[in-house]
């Protein structure tokens, strides 16, 4: 059996029982970094026999490893530095290989950043789940405008060196229409959950430098605005931008509608982006 095994994401008494008596009985535990998870091992005084890494590096290697540990019968579980292992961490490799083989997997779930964000966000509606947003700002862009108009909330990850750029291009492509909640290093001593508008949060975390460190995850609500937007637009200001769309690019024909009408420009784009899908 190959037990996919969630650890804590910041609080270390975040661990099921389970996952204790999984990994103290465990023949061989891969986790990412081996002094990462010594330390988790040693906290809970878990006698570990044998610890392995497997990293995106040597993930196809060591799964080659797993399928002979198996085929002799030992236990063998999976951890990774923080959360679930394969949830923007490595593991899809090993869990592919391992099942094609016909060998058993199973979780033993816990903490992951994403859902713990979800579970304070209050959304009733389906969310989707990206992870990290590339790491490039003509790539994010790319990304952030396939989502203006989704109706999904969209969860994704980002690093303290990424997080102000990243939060900016979100406010210039999604604007106001996309409520934001943030958790920042959740469980942890510094926990910092913050809900606002793309461009409040972004000033909330520009303004104060300990909101620019730790780990991030953020949750972009749906386009809950866009019926208000197609509410609060009047008859005229929509003829306005239909009219020009087929003529400019949404951003010209934003900018001219909200020229000539008055019109609100996120809104405005919001609109644009979503009917010139
Ligand atoms: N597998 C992990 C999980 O289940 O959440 C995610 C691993 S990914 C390599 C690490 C990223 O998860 C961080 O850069 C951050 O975006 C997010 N993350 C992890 N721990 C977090 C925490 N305590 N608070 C906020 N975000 C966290």
């Amino acid at each position: 059996m190959l037990y996919i095994c969630a650890t804590p994401i910041g609080n270390l008494k975040d661990i099921s029982i389970r996952a204790l008596e999984v990994l103290a009985a465990s023949d061989i535990i891969l986790c990412e970094d081996t002094r990462t998870s010594k330390q988790l091992l040693s906290a809970h005084g878990i006698n570990y026999k044998q610890l392995i890494a497997l990293h995106q590096h040597n993930e196809n290697q060591i799964a080659e490893k797993v399928l002979n540990y198996l085929s002799s019968g030992m236990t063998v579980t999976q951890i990774s530095d923080a959360g679930t292992p394969g949830i923007s961490d490595p593991g899809a490799r090993l869990c592919q290989i391992v099942l094609a083989a016909g060998y058993k997997v199973s979780p033993i779930p816990g903490a992951c950043a994403y859902i713990s964000l979800l579970s304070v966000a209050g959304l009733d509606k389906p969310s989707l789940f990206y992870g990290f947003l590339p790491s490039t700002k003509n790539a994010r862009i790319k990304i952030l405008e396939e989502w203006a108009g989704s109706s999904y909330a969209i969860g994704i990850y980002e690093s303290p060196h990424r997080i102000i750029d990243s939060m900016q291009d979100i406010v210039t492509v999604l604007g106001e229409c996309r409520p934001i909640i943030m958790g920042r290093e959740l469980t942890k001593q510094f926990e910092t959950i913050k809900y606002a508008t793309a461009s409040e949060l972004l000033e909330f975390i520009k303004s104060d430098p300990n909101q620019q460190r730790g780990e991030f995850v953020l949750l972009i609500y749906p386009d809950i605005l866009i019926k208000t937007a197609e509410e609060s637009l009047t008859s005229e200001q929509i003829k306005v931008l239909k009219l020009l769309l087929p003529e400019l690019p949404p951003k010209k024909a934003v900018s001219i509608t909200h020229k000539l009408t008055g019109a609100n420009k996120d809104l405005l784009y919001n609109y644009a982006i979503k009917s010139v899908k």
